[in-house]
């Protein structure tokens, strides 16, 4: 996964909470599953560009595994396969419809959650912070929270001191807002963003 932040715009404003409201982020994020992608989107007050799957060719598609199916075999109909298998089945059928003249915009129905994408999008800062504070915590989807952590990261380097109290509520609040479904670890995970560079 690569993050790049393309352009940053601040207005000349002294308060804090205006400054963030009338600022702008525009990241490019390369090398994300269309599972991430789509969590990302769900965030709406923020544009987006994405990569179609309707023109651009999926021959030998790349895609995320994660790690926890990295190995692991299943029988299927007597075959062992392997996640990787299953990609490489999985593009040499989308490859063979397309070769039959099936419009990659059909063919496309068959490529999995797996496929990567690259998105650009561009929020204000207070959004920024919204997803941020959703999207770092624990409870949020492995893949979504490292884009945010590797977001949050160029954040602190590039602008020193707008972005060091966000993170997770946990870090941000001082308290977790999860409830049952919280981490139980606040400590271990402020003492993270508090240190993260
Ligand atoms: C840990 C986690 C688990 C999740 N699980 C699921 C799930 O199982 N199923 C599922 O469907 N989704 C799930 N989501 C996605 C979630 O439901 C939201 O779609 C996502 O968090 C974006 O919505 P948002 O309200 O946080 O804020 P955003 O869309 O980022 O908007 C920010 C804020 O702007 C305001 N706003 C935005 N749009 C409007 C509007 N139209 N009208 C009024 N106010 C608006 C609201 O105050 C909002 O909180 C999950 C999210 C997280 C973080």
């Amino acid at each position: 996964m690569e993050v790049l932040l393309l352009s940053a715009n601040f207005p000349e404003l002294e308060e804090e909470k205006e400054l963030l409201r009338h600022s702008s982020f525009t990241f490019l994020v390369d090398g994300i599953s269309r599972a991430c992608s789509h969590q990302l989107v769900r965030h709406r007050p923020a544009s987006y560009s994405q990569q179609s799957q309707r023109y651009v060719a999926m021959k030998n598609f790349p895609y995320v595994e994660p790690e926890t199916v990295r190995g692991v075999k299943v029988e299927v109909d007597g075959r062992e396969m392997e996640f990787k298998d299953l990609m490489e089945l999985i593009g040499k059928f989308y490859e063979g419809l397309v070769e039959k003249g099936v419009p990659k915009e059909d063919a496309r129905f068959v490529l999995p959650n797996a496929c990567t994408t690259r998105i650009v999008f561009t929020m204000n800062g207070e959004e920024l912070v919204h997803f941020l504070r959703l999207r770092t915590c624990s409870r949020a989807q492995w893949e979504i929270r490292e884009m945010a952590v590797k977001i949050l990261r160029i954040l602190r380097e590039k602008f020193p001191g707008l972005f060091d109290r966000v993170g997770p509520n946990c870090y941000y609040l001082g308290y977790c807002t999860e409830g049952k479904k919280s981490c139980g670890r606040p400590e271990e995970v402020r003492r993270f963003f508090s240190s993260l560079k």
